[in-house]
C-alpha cells in the first residue's frame, strides 16, 4: 500500500512564514484562499478585475492584480481554467517569479504536455485535491477535508515536498490524506478516469440505455429515472461501501442482473476502446486536440454542447426536475463547481 499523510505527518513551519498567492478565485480559487487563511496563512489573491475579484475583495481578501500578487509571494498557486494558464503564466506570473519562489498547481496538465515551462530557480508541485471547490470548502468548515494528491515536479529548495504536504494541510486535505503521485500519473489517471468513467463513459452509458427504452416504446419519463435519476442512489452506495456494498444493498434479482448482464453491456470490445482512449492520452494526442480546439475558439465543443442539451434526456429531464423541487435546490449549490 502506497504511504497516506495526515496532519500529524506534516512540519507547518514550511508554510508559516511564507506568503501565499492564489491566482484565480473559482472553484478552487475560492476554496484554498479561504481555507489558508483560516489556517492562519498570509494569503493574497491574483486576479483580473471582474466578478472573481468583486467577490473575493466582499469575502475580505486582499485582491491584486495576477503580477502584483506572485511579485510578494513566496508560493504562487495557479488556479485559472487550465486552458487560459499558459497565457497568463507568460505574460504575467512568470516575470513576477524570484528564485526560491515554488509553483503550484492544482492540476498536472500544462506542465506535464509542457505548455508551462517554468524557470529552472523556483520549487514546482502539485496539490491536487480530489473534488470540487465547493466540496474543498465545505468539507473544511465542518472541520473534515477532501483527499488530495501532491506531486514535485522540481525541488530547487530541497523542501518542496514537505511545502506541498503542509499547504495540502492547510486546505484541510491532510484531515482526509494525502497521497504521493507524479504530475505524468496524476495528469494521466485524471484524464482517463473524466473521459472513460466519471464523465464520458457515464453520460454514453446513460444515454445508450435511455435511447434503448425509448426505442423500444416506454415512455421516456420513466426512462430518465431508471437510466438517470436512479444512479444518485447507487453511486453514493458503492461510494460508502464499494462495488460489494452496492450490491449488499439492492435486491438479489438486481445482482443477478448485474452479474450476468453488465459484462454484456461493458464488454472485452468496450475495454479495447479504454485502451486506446488511454493511448491517446499518454501520447499527447488528446491534449494537442484540445489545445488546438481551443487555439480555434471552441467550435466543435461549442457545437456538441448545443447538440447534447438537446437531447430527449435533456428535454424531459429538465420538466421532471421542475416537478422535483428537492432536486432543483441542490443543482443551483452543487454544480457550479462540479468538476472532474
Ligand atoms: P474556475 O473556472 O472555477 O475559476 C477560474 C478563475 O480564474 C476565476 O476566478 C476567473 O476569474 C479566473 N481567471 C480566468 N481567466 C483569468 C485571467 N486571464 N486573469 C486572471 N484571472 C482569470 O477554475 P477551477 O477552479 O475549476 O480550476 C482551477 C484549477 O484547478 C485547474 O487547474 C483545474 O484543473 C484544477 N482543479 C479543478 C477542480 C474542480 O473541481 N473545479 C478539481 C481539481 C483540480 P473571472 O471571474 O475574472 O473570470
Ligand atoms: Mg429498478
Ligand atoms: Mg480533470
Amino acid at each position: 500500500m502506497t504511504k497516506v499523510y495526515y496532519n500529524g505527518d506534516v512540519n507547518d513551519y514550511v508554510l508559516a512564514n511564507k506568503k501565499v498567492a492564489v491566482i484565480g478565485y473559482g472553484s478552487q480559487g475560492h476554496a484554498h484562499a479561504q481555507n489558508l487563511r483560516e489556517s492562519g496563512i498570509d494569503v493574497v489573491v491574483g486576479l483580473r478585475e471582474g466578478k472573481s475579484w468583486d467577490q473575493a475583495k466582499k469575502d475580505g481578501l486582499a485582491v491584486y492584480t495576477v503580477r502584483e500578487a506572485v511579485e510578494q509571494a513566496d508560493v504562487v498557486m495557479v488556479l485559472l481554467p487550465d486552458e487560459h494558464q499558459p497565457k497568463v503564466y507568460k505574460e504575467e506570473i512568470e516575470p513576477g517569479l524570484k528564485p526560491g519562489n515554488a509553483l503550484v498547481f492544482a492540476h498536472g496538465f500544462n506542465i506535464h504536455f509542457s505548455q508551462i515551462v517554468p524557470p529552472s530557480y523556483v520549487d514546482v508541485f502539485l496539490v491536487a485535491p480530489k473534488g470540487p471547490g465547493h466540496l474543498v470548502r465545505r468539507t473544511f468548515t465542518e472541520g473534515a477535508g477532501v483527499p488530495a494528491l501532491i506531486a514535485v515536479e522540481q525541488d530547487v529548495s530541497g523542501s518542496a515536498k514537505d511545502v506541498a504536504l503542509a499547504y495540502a494541510k492547510a486546505i484541510g486535505s491532510a484531515r482526509a490524506g494525502v497521497l504521493e503521485t507524479s504530475f505524468k500519473e496524476e495528469t494521466e489517471t485524471d484524464l482517463f478516469g473524466e473521459q472513460a468513467v466519471l464523465c464520458g463513459g457515464l453520460t454514453s452509458l446513460v444515454k445508450a440505455g435511455f435511447e434503448t427504452l425509448v426505442e423500444a416504446g416506454y415512455q421516456p419519463e420513466v426512462a430518465y429515472f431508471e437510466c438517470l435519476h436512479e444512479l444518485k442512489l447507487i453511486v453514493d452506495l458503492m461510494y460508502e461501501g464499494g462495488l460489494a456494498g452496492m450490491r449488499y444493498s439492492i435486491s438479489d434479482t438486481a445482482q443477478w442482473g448485474d452479474f450476468v448482464s453488465g459484462p454484456r453491456v461493458v464488454n472485452e470490445s468496450v475495454k479495447a476502446e479504454m485502451k486506446e482512449v488511454l493511448k491517446d492520452i499518454q501520447t499527447g494526442k488528446f491534449a494537442k486536440g484540445w489545445i488546438l480546439e481551443n487555439q480555434a475558439n471552441r467550435p466543435e465543443f461549442n457545437a456538441i454542447n448545443r447538440q447534447e442539451s438537446e437531447h430527449q434526456i435533456e428535454v424531459v429531464g429538465r420538466k421532471l426536475r421542475e416537478m422535483m423541487p428537492f432536486v432543483k435546490q441542490k443543482q443551483a449549490k452543487e454544480v457550479v463547481g462540479a468538476r472532474a
